[in-house]
C-alpha cells in the first residue's frame, strides 16, 4: 500500500459534477452500468437450463468483481476518466464479472459491444492507478486485460456467430 501523505486534505471528487460540499453527483458511473448491460436475465425470456457449475477460480474472481460498491474512486484516480472519454474501470470489471456467469454469458455480445466505440476499453492508457484506489481490492486491471481480449476475439470473430 502507498505511504499515507499528511496532512490528509479534504475534498469533493474532481472527476463527478459537485453537488455540494463533499457531495458529488456519482449517477454516471449508474449510468455506464446500463450502458455495459451489468445485470444478468432472469425474467424468463432465456432457457437458463440447469444450475451452473464454475471452477473455485472462476467463483473467487467473480466474487471479488461483486464487491464493488460504486465509490468512484478508481474513475477519480484514472488519468484517463472524465469528460466523457472512457467507459473506466469499474463498469469494465462489472462486465468481466457478468460475462464469466454461465447465464451471463448469454448476453455477453451485447457488453462487448458496449466497450468497443472509441470511449471504451481500447482508451484505457494502462497506468493502472485504478487497481491500487480501489478500496475492495478488486483487481481491475485483471478485468481490462481479459475484456480487452475478448472484444479483439468478438472484433475479429463475432460476424460468425451472426
Ligand atoms: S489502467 Fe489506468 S487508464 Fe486504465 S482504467 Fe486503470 S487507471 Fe484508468
Ligand atoms: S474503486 Fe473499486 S469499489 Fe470503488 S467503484 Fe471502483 S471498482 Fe468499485
Amino acid at each position: 500500500m502507498d505511504q499515507l501523505e499528511l496532512p490528509i486534505t479534504l475534498e469533493p471528487m474532481q472527476k463527478f459534477p459537485n453537488v455540494r460540499d463533499l457531495v458529488v453527483d456519482r449517477s454516471e458511473m449508474f449510468e455506464h452500468l446500463k450502458r455495459v448491460h451489468a445485470w444478468i436475465e432472469l425474467d424468463g425470456s432465456y432457457d437458463l437450463g440447469p444450475g451452473p457449475r464454475m471452477s473455485q477460480d472462476d467463483v473467487a474472481e467473480r466474487y471479488s468483481y461483486s464487491r464493488c460498491m460504486t465509490c468512484g474512486c478508481c474513475l477519480e484516480a484514472c488519468p484517463q476518466y472524465g469528460d466523457g472519454n472512457y467507459i473506466g474501470p469499474q463498469a469494465i470489471a462489472q462486465v468481466r464479472y457478468q460475462n464469466m456467469h454461465p447465464s451471463g454469458k448469454m448476453t455477453r455480445d451485447a457488453r462487448l459491444e458496449a466497450i468497443m466505440g472509441e470511449d471504451g476499453i481500447t482508451a484505457c492508457g494502462n497506468a493502472q492507478n485504478c487497481v491500487r484506489a480501489c478500496p475492495m481490492s478488486i483487481p481491475l486491471t485483471k478485468a481490462i486485460y481479459e475484456e480487452n481480449r475478448e472484444t479483439v476475439v468478438h472484433g475479429l470473430f463475432g460476424w460468425l456467430k451472426r
